[in-house]
């Protein structure tokens, strides 16, 4: 990369950084397919960001928020040796150049920024989404999104597609932290963005029809995933959610990678 090109992302006086989950001795960045939601099946590059604004009781990452010394809940806490994770061990901070020539080495050009939650790190996104452009292989971008926080027009005009997974009571999250009109409006008025719900039980509909209908919603942009964590647990709600499904006209998603390689870092 020239000089000229990495000044330009240093204009401030520390270059800007993204903050990632840390994977064995790097950053959480791999080649996987995409397991969930409308793209499911692709071939993708996964960038997985740490940090997250919100704390669901059921969250598989939640190495990206549920530190040490803090109260948030998480139903692992009930299992016998279970520790909460080191903010300091978890995070590592990355300049955009030197994520965007990790992405470039990948040979794909297909890339899901998932966490944690994304959008808290949106100026250092869009600079990195601005680095990596190449006109003559065009990058097609997933951005995925606990719809808390509105995406910026410098962001937005990079994104192709946002997965957008508003959380149920389930998620046992304070009604004011996990629902946010204005942002949910913002998504529903954005045609690039997929809505997935994460159910555990039947009831779970009655809710998401409840939370879908002011902003009018087209159910084929809604798809139900299952929580789990095993093929088990993803076996014993697909049967009820399928028939939910088929009756209300929802997409169906399973959890490829869960099946493919277990609940594990870097798949
Ligand atoms: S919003 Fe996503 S990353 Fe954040 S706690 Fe919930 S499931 Fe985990």
């Amino acid at each position: 990369m020239s000089q000229v090109s990495q000044d330009r992302f240093s204009v401030h006086a520390q270059p800007l950084t993204l903050a990632l989950a840390r994977w064995q001795d790097g950053p959480e960045l791999f080649v996987s397919v995409q397991g969930e939601g409308p793209s499911v099946g692709r071939t993708s590059i996964f960038l997985r960001l740490s940090l997250c604004n919100l704390h669901c009781v059921w969250c598989d990452t939640d190495y990206t928020w549920n530190w040490k010394g803090t109260a948030f809940a998480h139903r692992n806490d009930r299992q016998t040796g279970y520790q909460k994770f080191d903010r300091e061990q978890e995070i590592i901070h990355l300049t955009v150049p030197e994520v965007a020539e990790r992405l470039r080495l990948f040979g794909v050009r297909r890339l899901v920024v998932t966490g944690g939650e994304p959008l808290l790190q949106q100026e250092p996104l869009w600079h990195l989404f601005e680095l990596i452009y190449d006109p003559s292989q065009k990058w097609f971008i997933e951005v995925e999104t606990n719809a808390t926080i509105v995406p910026e027009p410098q962001l937005d005009s990079w994104v192709g597609q946002y997965n957008v997974s508003p959380k149920l009571a389930n998620s046992q999250n304070p009604d004011h932290l996990r629902l946010r009109t204005d942002v949910l409006r913002w998504f529903a008025d954005c045609p690039k963005a997929f809505f997935k719900f994460v159910v555990e039980e039947p009831g779970d509909f009655d809710e998401i029809e409840q939370l879908l209908r002011p902003y009018a919603i087209p159910e084929d942009r809604v798809w139900i995933m299952p929580q789990g964590t095993t093929s088990a647990e993803l076996d014993q709600r697909l049967s009820w959610i399928a028939e939910q499904c088929i009756r209300r006209g929802y997409a169906i998603s399973d959890r490829l990678h869960v099946r493919l390689w277990g609940s594990r870092r870097g798949v």
